[in-house]
């Protein structure tokens, strides 16, 4: 069984450091720099595009998703030359952005159309819910620290995504306002799968969760509902921040 590390023992980053903007304490570089859209890394980028294809993942909306999001934007300064490894990356608030290829994966086992209503849980960075939203109608995304939703939120309005809609709370209370949902993804690691949420899934929805002990590995889970009955299936094995109750009470 392959094993992602997504979760607190995530490797370091092989390249830190030097940010992709130049030196602007050079007035003489900042022409070059100013024709050059910030971090682009188009040898980086064509190589992440390849890394997705070779590990399996074909639906080609969920390529032209991943080709179009810009994770450049959802990555710290400090990160900017790793922003197209295939590895999850620290973020503030002691949490991370998940590895790129279990996001690839996730997208395409949540099986999405174009006219869907889509609830994450566990906004994080905001590039999971960036890039479903480049799928669907409608992104409700929730994340527990206020100080990661307003940031992502901020990111959405930068690249112009409109139609996610970032709050800052408990995600395991879900969204009753604009449920039933037609697809969920959690986005960071349950015990167990939450009641509040199924009962949000709307009849032949389908929901995603990493199931499994805190600290350990869990399994990506599939649970889909039709006509009332639900059914699971249990995919890859990958390791997730835990999904803990309540907002957090700081940042
Ligand atoms: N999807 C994110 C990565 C998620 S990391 C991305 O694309 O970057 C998991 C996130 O879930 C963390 O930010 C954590 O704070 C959040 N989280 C954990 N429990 C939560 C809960 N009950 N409600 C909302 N968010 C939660």
């Amino acid at each position: 069984m392959r094993l992602e590390g997504i979760g607190s023992d995530l490797p370091k980053p092989t390249v830190l450091g030097s940010p992709a903007y130049g030196d602007s304490a050079n007035p003489a570089d900042e022409g070059e720099v100013a024709k050059q859209p910030v971090g682009d890394d188009s040898v980086g980028r064509m190589q992440f595009m390849l890394t997705m294809r070779r590990r399996g993942i074909g639906d080609a909306a969920v390529l032209r998703a991943l080709d179009e999001v810009p994770r450049e934007h959802f990555v710290g300064p400090e990160f900017q030359d790793a922003a197209y490894a295939d590895q999850a990356l620290p973020i503030a608030c002691g949490q991370t952005i998940s590895q790129p290829y279990v996001v690839a994966y996730m997208t395409e086992q949540l099986d999405v159309q174009p006219q869907h209503k889509v609830l994450e849980v566990g906004t994080g960075s905001g590039y999971q819910a960036a890039i479903l939203s480049r799928l669907v109608h409608e992104v409700v995304s929730i994340e527990r620290y206020r100080t990661l939703a307003d940031v992502a939120r901020a990111r959405m309005e930068t690249l112009g995504y409109q139609n996610v809609d970032i709050r800052s709370g408990d995600g395991l209370a879900g969204a009753p306002d604009k449920a039933p949902f037609d697809r969920i993804m959690v986005t960071a690691a349950a015990e167990t799968v939450p009641d509040v949420l199924v009962e949000q899934l709307a009849d032949d929805g389908l929901l995603l969760l990493p199931l499994g002990p805190h600290g350990g590995i869990q399994r990506i889970v599939k649970v889909t509902k039709s006509g009332g009955e639900l059914q699971q299936e249990e995919l890859l094995g990958v390791r997730f921040v835990p999904l803990l109750p309540g907002q957090a009470r700081e940042l």
